[in-house]
């Protein structure tokens, strides 16, 4: 049975995890870990133990969004996750491959298998909000996360013009059909304001975003502008210094 969640496995002896949260897109490149690190840092600052595990394998970019660049050691006890400037922990393949730049050419269920080691032999220690920077769509590797780790809630980032296509409603569907609570959505590239005369425009169009969340029952939980410097942060590794945190209020909801 597809849906069971009964291949949990446990968490490295030496962590204690509070909560997990993933965050999931239907595709790529909708901003999914620019909200994941967002979010982490906003966590991070209302005092919260944060770790992130980075689980978007092929395309890991949270190391980067921090500017972590060194390898991750280990010891006896298992894999010591990377610490952000903010006390943020974090784990990703990239911690490990020989080159960032290396392809990962390896097929579903193995990088399933290192998302679960993530999880089994990283040493997380005590953290309040685990966040999972999961991978694009519905395949494989989202399906074993949700089967094997005690995911709490998903968030789902959409952008404008995914919210017309079905990608949404699957995304959303597959978390129902496992039991995980969708905590809701977050819209990003909704609206670009004019840094001259403050006019809000809707680049790509009027937004579904409401009507959505109507139909699938889920709550909005923000509505993130095209933002250059929130770019520029993230793709070079300055993103716990971005002052304007588009997630604050999501992570004092999620927190309250
Ligand atoms: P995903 O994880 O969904 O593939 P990313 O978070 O890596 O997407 O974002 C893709 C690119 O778009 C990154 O370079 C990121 O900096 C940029 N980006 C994401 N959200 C915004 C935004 N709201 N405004 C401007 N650029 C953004």
């Amino acid at each position: 049975d597809c849906s069971s969640r009964d291949m949990r496995v446990p968490a490295n002896a030496m962590s204690s995890v509070k909560r997990v949260i993933a965050v999931v897109s239907g595709k790529g490149g909708v901003g999914k870990s620019t909200v994941t690190a967002s979010l982490a840092v906003a966590m991070a600052r209302k005092g919260r133990k944060v770790a992130i595990l980075d689980a978007d394998i092929t395309g890991p970019s949270i190391p980067t969004a921090f500017g972590i660049h060194e390898k991750a050691t280990g010891s006896d006890a298992g894999i010591d996750p990377a610490v952000t400037a903010g006390g943020i922990k974090l784990m990703s393949l990239n911690l490990l491959t020989a080159n960032e730049t290396d392809p990962v050419v390896w097929r579903g269920p193995v990088i399933a298998g290192v998302v679960t080691q993530f999880w089994q032999e990283v040493v997380w220690g005590d953290v309040d909000y685990m966040f999972v920077d999961m991978p694009p769509g519905t395949g494989d590797v989202p399906l074993t996360v949700f089967q094997s780790l005690p995911v709490d809630g998903i968030i789902v980032v959409t952008s404008p013009q995914d919210l017309v296509s079905m990608i949404v409603t699957k995304a959303v569907n597959m978390a129902k059909m496992m039991d995980i609570p969708v905590l809701g959505l977050v819209e990003n590239y909704s609206y670009f304001q004019c840094p001259d005369c403050g006019k809000k425009h809707a680049i790509f169009g009027d937004s579904h975003l409401e009507k959505v969340a109507m139909e699938l029952e889920i709550p909005v939980l923000a509505q993130l502008p095209i933002d250059p410097s929130l770019a520029a942060a993230f793709d070079t590794g300055k993103i716990e210094q971005v002052e304007r945190n588009y997630l604050e209020d999501v992570a004092a909801r999620l927190d309250g």
